[in-house]
């Protein structure tokens, strides 16, 4: 049977990943992946820096309270920044009613474009009303952005599905296509992609609830939700990242180093996630010369008006821009000589309160 909560079927999730991670066959490499955990430094915990781009201030401490119990089982701290750090944030929860519910696995969340949302909570209010479902998604969700496959795709032991059925019974409760459901439910994960793959779990937090008529083996005739982490939960993320531990670090992607890099002469566009955010660009200079460095209006947007500030590597601030090469003469321009190094560029809307589509570039004078 399906464990419905209050009378609803229970929320489904997808773990996501970007596109540069799909493997040699178009497959989604969900897993516990090797590949996407956390860097561990040589001391001390894998501090996550956390933003919520959004949500109620009362579900935004629920989700603080929730995730100590990954803290407590693993050498993990989650640290909560303002919501303008968003670019100096790991993860970037975005809080939509929408009852959709999704992250990234581990360092995918720094791999998608840092002003986008790594983690999605769609809570709504009937959900809401359920305290322990509310814990399981938070748990859950910071399980997948530790690194965590779904645990009915660990291929140690796991599940065997009756596939037309599953395929219809996710469309008909979820309206999931036959691909989501491949890729976040039927297709169990490569032994050789998971650390420390372990045997199934079916008190994981990981787990979905799946009736027994849709699935034809495996150790458990039927399983359902769990709202606690397991044993399990714990010894695993344990042993992945370990408390105390000396172990050298594994290789992975390098750390969010606060800015998105710009190249010379090669136009960048983006849309501003949050009103009053300020972006931090980077950019580096070879040669000796007069520059230029231009806000525009992206083609098909409507214009909005930015201002830029030219700081230097060690963040003094070397110009600020309040003329412009729009039509109107408000988008900003600076230029400049520059000599060798590092240089930042911030860019904001001139309006407190605006938002919308710009277009950045960096190039030579002339
Ligand atoms: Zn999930």
């Amino acid at each position: 049977m399906v464990h419905p909560i209050n009378g609803m079927l229970p929320v489904p999730c997808t773990a996501e990943h970007p596109i540069e991670q799909m493997g040699a066959h178009g497959q989604l490499r969900a897993g516990a992946l090797s590949s996407t955990l956390w860097d561990r430094p040589k001391r001390g915990p894998v501090h996550l820096n956390v933003v919520f781009l959004d949500g109620h201030p009362t579900v935004q401490s629920l989700v603080k309270r929730h995730v100590r119990d990954w803290e407590d089982a693993a050498n993990v701290k989650f640290n909560f920044l303002s919501r303008d750090r968003f670019v100096d944030a790991h993860l970037r929860i975005t809080m939509p009613t929408t009852r959709i519910f999704q992250s990234y696995l581990g360092t995918g969340s720094v791999l998608i474009d840092r002003r986008l949302p790594s983690m999605t909570l769609g809570f709504t209010d009937d959900v809401l009303a359920n305290p322990n479902e509310v814990k399981r998604l938070i748990l859950h969700e910071f399980g997948h952005a530790l690194g965590l496959i779904h645990e009915h795709q660990n291929p140690r032991g796991g599940l065997i599905f009756k596939v037309p059925e599953v395929y219809d019974y996710f469309w008909q409760n979820h309206r999931w296509d036959q691909r989501t459901v491949r890729e976040q439910v039927i297709q169990p994960t490569r032994v050789e992609l998971l650390k420390n793959a372990t045997q199934f779990d079916p008190k994981s937090i990981m787990l979905y609830a799946f009736p027994a008529s849709i699935l034809a083996g495996g150790p458990v005739s039927t399983t359902q939700l769990n709202h606690e982490l397991s044993e399990g939960d714990r010894r695993y993320i344990a042993s992945i990242y370990p408390k105390g531990s000396v172990q050298p670090p594994p290789s992975i992607p390098a750390e969010p180093t606060g800015y998105l890099p710009l190249n010379l002469g090669e136009p960048y566009t983006g849309t501003l996630p949050i009103r009053g955010a300020e972006i931090p660009f980077g950019f580096q200079i070879a040669s000796p010369g007069r520059y230029l460095m231009e806000t525009f209006t992206p083609a098909g947007s409507r214009e909005e008006y930015w201002v830029l500030t030219l700081r230097d590597a060690r963040q003094q601030v070397l110009a600020d821009d309040h003329h412009g090469s729009s039509p109107n003469g408000l988008n900003a321009l600076i230029e400049r000589e520059l000599t060798p190094g590092h240089y930042r560029l911030h860019l904001r809307h001139r309006l407190r309160s605006g938002l919308g589509a710009y277009g950045i570039l960096v190039r030579k004078a002339g």
